[in-house]
């Protein structure tokens, strides 16, 4: 278990004063100006010795990803792109970091675009996170007042001006180059890679994208030593992490805690146990809805870091934890989930735009028994043309939940169609019929 002295994000349950006065009596902008002095290479090394894997989803290395933008300033200028469009369902990580300690992410952004030589820095928030962004706002203009950001930037010398973007709620904005897109008035769609935004980003000019949760950290880190944060956590997958524990629990919350928790403590210590008891489990969604769930049996023993969930066929994502208890119906649930990916794919890709409604419609018919034996295999075939096939990373994020479904409850969906030829089965349903028209 995480100890109180490794605890990153203090007021993550606002008991404390998330403005200026209170973010520096947690230590917050304490030297800022000292470790922007000890140069752009000792931030970037820093971090790369942290192991530190972007909190947003991929689990990229985050010191890697800041070496990739060119070391000097061309005629392009650079810019630091925060993703704050948290969309996945299952995941609440970075609304309270923006609204409870804004000032972890204002200073990381000072010290990330110094890092990539950046001077504009943009925040893309999600449109429904608008009280979120007035809370950002006003601590951005307490920074500002203060002179930590704006010109020479906490007497560091760096000029770095923050602005706020609120996207207009579509999930798929989250996708970085969606996210450029959207920022730069487009249509929020996903553009082919390479190249990559590191070098060819906002504007055409080198970008470096990062998720909330993962520049918040970033002041800390510098602070306390890439040492102290590799050292806590798993090899590898390092350090702390939010987890956001909802569905069948009898007290949903936000924890930090040490990577490589086990799933377990986390339900039980944290968020006071599965209704109904630990036996009355059924499964769990370990790292928001685009990750394949999890069946009991694993839950009794998984931990929580990117590689042991990896092996198990599932991923931890934005380690938005969504319980399910015995009492919810596995296949609507499934169902309910495809259909949100149905409605948010973005439309440039056929299978996905295509693929995204057939999963979506032959689960309903699953979740009614209405299906029939060959369907199962045809639902799995289909997730297998759609993943490794799309411009981004939507594709897989629509078909791992119904792969996960088949994976570990395929004898469930059995025998709710009850597969006997006898049994006449309702065909008038086309698959190419989305049923929300047929009910209208
Ligand atoms: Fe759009 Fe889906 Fe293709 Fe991504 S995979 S670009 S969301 S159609």
């Amino acid at each position: 278990m995480l100890q109180d002295k490794d605890r990153i994000f203090q007021n993550l349950y606002n008991d404390g004063d998330s403005g200026i006065n209170g973010a520096i009596k947690r230590n917050d902008w304490s030297n800022t100006k000292d470790l922007i002095s000890k140069g752009r290479d000792w931030i970037i090394d820093e971090v790369k010795l942290s192991e530190l894997r972007g909190r947003g989803g991929a689990g990229f290395p985050t010191g890697l990803k800041w070496s990739f933008a060119p070391k000097e300033v061309g005629s392009r200028p650079h810019y630091l792109v925060i993703n704050a469009d948290e969309s996945e369902p299952g995941t609440c990580k970075d609304r309270d970091i923006l609204r409870f300690e804004p000032h972890k992410l204002i200073e990381g952004c000072l010290l990330a675009s110094y890092a990539v030589n950046a001077h504009i820095c943009y925040i893309y928030i999600r449109g429904e996170y608008y009280f979120e962004g007035q809370r950002l706002q006003k601590a951005i203009d307490e920074a500002y007042k203060k002179n930590l950001i704006g010109k020479n930037a906490s007497n560091s010398g760096w000029d770095l001006d923050i602005y706020i973007h609120y996207g207009a709620g579509a999930y798929i904005c989250g996708e970085e180059t969606a996210l450029l897109e959207s920022l730069e008035g487009k249509k929020g769609q996903p553009r082919l890679k390479p190249p990559f935004p590191a070098l060819v980003g906002l504007y055409g000019c080198p970008t470096i994208i990062n998720n909330v949760e993962t520049i918040a950290v970033i002041p800390t880190i510098l602070r306390r030593g890439g040492k102290w944060f590799s050292s806590l956590g798993k090899a590898k997958n390092t350090g702390t992490k939010i987890f956001c524990i909802s569905g069948n629990v009898n007290k949903p919350c936000n924890v930090e805690e040490e990577m490589g928790v086990p799933l377990k403590t986390l339900i039980e210590k944290h968020a006071g146990g599965v209704v109904g008891g630990w036996d009355n489990l059924k499964a769990v969604i370990p790292g928001g809805s685009s990750m394949p769930l999890l069946p009991k049996e694993i839950c009794d023993t998984i931990t929580m870091d990117f590689d042991s969930l990896v092996k198990e066929k599932s991923g931890l994502g934005t380690a938005g934890i969504v319980v399910i208890n015995k009492d919810q119906d596995i296949i609507k649930c499934m169902a309910r989930i495809a259909r949100f990916y149905k409605h948010e794919s973005c439309g440039q890709c056929t299978p996905c735009r295509e693929g995204s409604g057939w999963m979506w419609r032959m689960l309903e018919r699953m979740a009614k028994g209405e299906a029939s034996k060959d369907e199962v295999n045809m639902l799995m075939d289909v997730t297998k043309q759609i993943e490794g096939h799309t411009i981004c990373a939507f594709g897989e994020g629509s078909s791992w939940p119904v792969q996960g479904l088949i994976r570990h409850f395929k004898k469930e969906i059995e025998e709710r169609n009850n597969f006997n030829p006898l049994v006449k089965k309702d065909r008038n349903i086309p698959y190419l019929v989305d049923q929300h028209l047929l009910d209208k």
